[in-house]
């Protein structure tokens, strides 16, 4: 590893205006941070330790939403018994990324800015355009099988990892970012962007910008909320396709919906198409099927990942229908 100079900040504001410095890198949890440091891909001058900021809380906000600390670990998020209650698919989301030692050190606001587990990424070896712009993706022919499928580019077609973003999309969480022109707050389907022509620019931070919570507004139908994922190995594997889905039904009608999906694009997945389909139809499994075929319609495919639109109907399907307290007709 490099050598890199470490700081241990008093405050965000001291935070943001050491990060804002060329080559420095904040530092939550380090369970991604170090790892790509190790690898030599990420090659800080800086390292900014922000765990002894005061951002380590869950609180209630007006309204009934929650405010969360982006230092709040993964496992006590996950345990949070509002959480469970109020939005258990985050919680679920979670439960089912890494494993329990991970999930203790790893924080949400480190979770957000996790990079892709694409492995031309992380091969120096092969070309990569989120690691060196310009240089091609190997990953187009190459080893597919865990790449997007919805929103991708010519340049790139690395999926994103988190699985608790994509709860967060599905209930439209708003992150809160301290930067050097002051606090602002970005909506999670602006956070993260699609690649175009410029995998490299992941999200809509900028340099110095140190994200200190993430809001989670009422959601009353996300108390009937799940999180599915499917994925190569029970445990301890990103998903290939994983579902967020909350749904509300009164006499039979769909009155409310969330979705989104991971483990297909190149960043959380709000499945708005589907959801507008299905608010105010039948919530049964046609309905449900045809959603989720909607919104797969426009899925580009690769040799490796030809199965994965199959995969995210069923899924969605699936979870749906459990949702439905597992109604297939009426
Ligand atoms: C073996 C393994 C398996 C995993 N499996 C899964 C999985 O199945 N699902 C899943 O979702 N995740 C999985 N993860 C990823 C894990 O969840 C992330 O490593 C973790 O969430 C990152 O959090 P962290 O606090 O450790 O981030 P760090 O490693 O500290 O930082 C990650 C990035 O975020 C930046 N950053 C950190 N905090 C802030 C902040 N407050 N503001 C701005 N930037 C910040 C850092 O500069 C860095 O670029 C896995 C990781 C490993 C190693």
């Amino acid at each position: 590893m490099r050598p890199f100079a470490y700081v241990k900040p008093a405050d965000a504001a001291e935070a943001v205006r050491v990060a804002a410095e060329p080559g420095a890198r904040f530092l939550g949890g380090g369970t991604n941070l170090v790892d790509l440091m190790r690898e030599g891909i990420e090659r800080p001058d800086t390292v900014v330790d922000v765990t002894g900021l005061p951002f380590d809380t869950v609180d209630e906000l007006p309204g009934g939403g929650l405010r969360i600390g982006a230092l709040v670990r993964n496992s006590a998020l996950a345990a949070d018994h509002r959480v469970r209650t109020r939005y258990p698919m985050v919680s679920q989301a979670l439960l089912s990324g890494a494993s329990a030692q991970l999930r203790n050190m790893a924080t949400v606001g480190g979770n957000l800015l996790q990079r892709t587990r694409c492995p031309y990424f992380y091969d120096h070896a092969s070309a990569c355009n989120k690691r060196s712009p310009g240089a091609g993706c190997d990953a187009l022919d190459g080893f597919n099988r865990g790449t997007a499928i919805l929103g991708v580019s010519e340049s790139c077609v690395a999926a994103h990892p988190s699985d608790l973003c994509v709860a967060l999309a599905a209930l439209d969480a708003v992150v809160e970012v301290q930067g050097p022109d002051g606090t602002r707050r970005v909506p999670m389907a602006g956070f993260h962007q699609l690649p175009g022509d410029t995998p490299d620019v992941e999200t809509a931070l900028a340099p110095g910008d140190l994200v200190t919570a993430v809001e989670l507004p009422a959601a009353p139908v996300a108390a009937n909320s799940r999180y599915r994922k499917v994925r190569d190995r029970a445990s301890y594997a990103f998903a290939l396709v994983s579902v967020a889905a909350a749904l509300e039904v009164r006499d039979g009608t769909v009155t409310d919906v969330r979705l989104a999906l991971g483990g297909v694009a190149p960043k959380p997945w709000r499945a708005t198409q589907a959801e507008r389909l299905l608010v105010g139809g039948p919530a049964d499994e046609t309905a449900f099927r045809r959603a989720a075929e909607a919104e797969l319609a426009e899925a580009t495919t690769r040799q490796g990942n030809a199965f994965k639109p199959r995969l995210a109907v069923a899924t969605i399907t699936a979870t749906l229908r459990d949702l439905n307290g597992g109604v297939t007709a009426r």
